[in-house]
């Protein structure tokens, strides 16, 4: 008889085109599918607010698919490297299945595997979550690709693995499980989290839903994607940073049968999955990037020290920059802002405020429910400048212009800020022009010294 197998999943709580559970039923035997919060690992990072706020879903609805399917989410709770051997104890288990990570957790992966494989345990780790493995996608001098453009060109010539299969059945093996409930991942006193409940469902089966209505109604709209107040954008990404679906069943999905409208677009939605995957492959080479510098010229950068006035108006979008509050209060509400927003929100914080990028980075990580190790940091970092293939530090966005821009009827700010136009709206906290020049000026000291 063939002996379990578990299946320890973390970013991808999905059923379908699991690699590691395809290969779990594949292998025979029975399954314990495990998710364990691990907040005692030095290099896991706390989850936000947000983020915990959709995991409990997340977890729910695959807790749900893996019952149909006969099997038993097992949940458990501390350091990965003491909870998954004691589990395979448990269970009798001869074999143990993941899907890699690619920031600082992966560190814990490997030592896991290695006091696993001491044990005479199986381990397999799979390609899941990404298009392409970062070291697949290098440069002929076999280094990570620092500029986009030619990341993406040489990505796009590799092939694309197939789909995985979802298993049918399972057979589960009764192992104890916290219960979710207890994990008090859902906000109590206050309980803030009203407007994310009325946007979002999380969860596999909702997932495919968002994608099937994104290419069926939406997609033939996507060069409009700059304008805040259409909503032609995917909203795939909390799905994709919870793995509820992956970007392999999206890219075959945007390969299949199309219209004319999606078919012109869909090279420039790829191309953002694309992002995603370079920032991917940057944290891979650079697992400290939302707490360092990619740039270290940055390094010699003088912040200005927070206002802690002006940090409160910007985080709850009281600033008296319309389009900045707009967005602020849309994250704050939603637990997600729109990509150009975020770029205009970001910037004001870091040039107009002067504020340390990872001031922001921080907020974001608790307020977003799409919150991703590569993605915050490196979006973060591309604003600040000091990223790689960066928006140069100098290209200071003007909130107004921006609004006049892409929001050129006002419904968005109209929609997160009622009042604008009106006397209750507040005079803008700071110069547009006056903070303009101050952050230029800390540029240029900066390039003087560095
Ligand atoms: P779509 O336009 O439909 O794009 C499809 C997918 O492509 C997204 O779901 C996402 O996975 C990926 N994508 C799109 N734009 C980017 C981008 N600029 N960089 C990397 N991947 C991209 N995205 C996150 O997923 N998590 C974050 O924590 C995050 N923080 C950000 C912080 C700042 C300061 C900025 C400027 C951007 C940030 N982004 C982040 C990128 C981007 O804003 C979101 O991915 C996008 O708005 C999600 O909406 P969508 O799914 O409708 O995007």
């Amino acid at each position: 008889m063939t002996s379990p197998t578990v299946v320890w999943l973390r970013d991808d709580l999905r059923v379908d085109d699991n690699p590691a559970l395809a290969a779990a039923a594949a292998r025979g035997g029975a399954i314990v599918v495990l998710y364990l919060l691990d907040e005692a690992s030095p290099e896991s990072r706390p989850l936000g607010g947000a983020s915990r706020w959709w995991l409990h879903g997340s977890l729910g609805a695959l807790a749900d698919a893996v019952a149909e399917r006969g099997g038993r989410l097992t949940l458990r709770r501390g350091a990965a490297e003491t909870v998954v051997p004691r589990l395979v104890g448990e269970a009798g288990a001869g074999a143990v299945y993941w899907n890699r990570r690619y920031g600082a957790s992966r560190e814990v992966d490997a030592r896991l595997k290695q006091r696993l494989r001491d044990d005479d345990v199986e381990v397999r780790s799979f390609a899941a979550n990404l298009l392409h493995e970062p070291w697949t996608v290098q440069t002929e001098q076999g280094a990570p690709y620092r500029v986009f453009t030619p990341f993406w060109r040489a990505a796009q010539e590799r092939p694309v693995r197939a789909l995985a299969p979802a298993p049918d059945s399972m057979h589960a093996v009764e192992v104890e499980s916290d219960d979710l409930a207890e994990w008090t991942l859902l906000p109590t006193a206050p309980d803030w989290a009203g407007g994310l409940r009325e946007t979002w469902t999380p969860g596999e089966a909702a997932a495919r839903d968002s994608l099937d209505d994104f290419v069926a109604d939406t997609l033939g709209d996507y060069h409009e994607r700059d304008r805040p107040e259409l909503t032609v954008t995917s909203r795939l990404s909390p799905r994709l940073r919870f793995g509820e679906v992956s970007p392999v069943q999206v890219w075959h999905r945007l390969n299949g049968e199309l219209d004319d409208a999606g078919r012109r677009n869909a090279g420039k939605f790829l191309s953002e999955l694309g992002w995603r995957e370079f920032n991917t492959s940057i944290l891979f080479s650079t697992p400290d990037l939302a707490t360092r510098n990619y740039r270290s010229s940055f390094d010699a950068f003088e912040w200005a020290d927070p206002d802690p006035a002006e940090l409160d108006a910007w985080r709850h979008g009281r600033t008296g920059i319309p389009l900045v509050d707009a967005g602020m209060r849309e994250l704050w509400h939603t637990g997600y802002m729109h990509n150009r927003v975020r770029m205009v929100t970001a910037s004001f914080l870091v040039k107009n405020l002067l504020t340390d990028w990872r001031v922001g980075e921080q907020w974001f990580w608790d307020t977003l429910v799409d919150s991703d190790e590569a993605n915050n940091a490196a979006n973060w970092q591309w604003v600040a400048g000091s990223g790689a293939d960066a928006a140069p530090f100098f290209r200071v966005f003007n909130p107004e212009l921006q609004r006049t821009k892409f929001d050129p009827h006002g419904r968005y700010v109209r929609r997160w800020v009622p009042e604008y136009g009106t006397p209750e709206y507040p005079e803008p906290i700071v110069d547009l022009g006056e903070t303009r020049r101050r952050a230029l000026a800390a540029y240029e000291r900066m390039r003087r010294t560095s």
